[in-house]
């Protein structure tokens, strides 16, 4: 699976992109992550991006594109990917697409995970406060200033890229205001659409109660018709020479009625209803002939 999440700071990019990296065992690749821990080695890369980060602006995109090309080319890739926080840019964008081709990579699906920016703030203070809670280091990124900054250059650098997505049928857009659980469950399920990921498969054992629940009822109705054949072939042995043929007709009639709705343990039990009436009825009339 290669997938784009796409969709403003706070959006649940992150949240989803976890998510999705446990359940299908792909890798998470996340531009913000990765240059947070360039920043945090001190690399060249992270000296460069540090300010710019800090101030809530965009990396230039050359640095970015440069770590997901090294990056697509690691062997973990194989699996698939979520790219999260790239690209964030038009020029990004078709630096992957050419990557993309380059390296015979098809990318399934960019989801845009949509939400009201009024609540943006609100999950970037929770987010903050988790932080805190966990001990972990809060991100420089994270205050009210610096979001509104992101969020602008989000709506004038990244947004465009709906259009560019939509345009190229790749993009869905998910309502990231639903819970977590239903944000997830839109997504797996664009996936199966796109054919990203094998539909969700019926267990065995589910698989063969319905199988049963389906065949009992066309199973009862072949065996009312079967018993009616009895009565019937036992009604037509009566008159001595007709009875036989009476009783055949009968019985293959209400065979073949009882076993074409479905195969199986229906057509079966009608199938030796109708064979038990015919040897009734022919019993009867050697009976009846012995007397005489
Ligand atoms: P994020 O963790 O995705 O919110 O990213 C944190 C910061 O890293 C952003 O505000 C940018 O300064 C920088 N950054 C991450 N990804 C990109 C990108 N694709 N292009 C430019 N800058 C990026």
């Amino acid at each position: 699976m290669r997938l784009i999440l796409l969709g403003p700071p706070g959006a649940g990019k992150g949240t989803q992109a976890q998510r999705l990296v446990q359940k299908y065992g792909i890798v998470q690749l996340s531009t913000g992550e990765m240059l947070r821990a360039a920043v945090a080695a001190q690399t060249p890369v992270g000296l460069q991006a540090k300010d710019i980060m800090a101030s809530g602006s965009l990396v230039p995109d050359e640095i970015v594109i440069g770590i997901i090309s090294d990056r697509l080319d690691q062997p973990d890739m194989k699996n698939g990917f979520i790219l999260d926080g790239f690209p964030r840019t038009v020029p990004q964008a078709a630096a992957l697409d050419d990557l993309l081709k380059k390296k015979h990579i098809k990318l399934d699906a960019v989801i845009e995970l949509r939400v009201n920016e009024s609540a943006l703030l609100n999950r970037v203070e929770t987010r903050v406060a988790e932080m805190q809670a966990r001990g972990e280091e809060v991100r420089i990124d994270d205050t009210p200033e610096v979001l509104s900054k992101r969020l602008a250059s989000y709506r004038s650098m990244t947004e465009p890229l709906i259009h560019y997505y939509s345009e190229r049928r790749k993009l869905a857009t998910v309502d990231g205001m639903m819970t977590i659980e239903q944000v997830t469950r839109e997504i797996n399920r664009i996936l199966a659409a796109v054919g990203a990921v094998e539909p969700r498969a019926v267990p065995a054992r589910k698989a063969r109660g319905a199988a049963r629940r389906t065949a009992r009822p066309a199973g009862k109705k072949a065996a009312k018709t079967a018993k009616k054949a009895v009565k019937q072939a036992r009604k037509a042995a009566k008159p001595a020479s007709k009875a036989s043929k009476g009783a055949k007709k009968v019985g293959k009639t209400a065979g073949r009625k009882a076993a074409s709705p479905v195969r199986g343990r229906g057509a079966g039990t009608a199938k030796k209803a109708t064979k038990k009436a015919v040897r009734k009825a022919a019993k009867k009339v050697t009976k009846k002939r012995a007397k005489r």
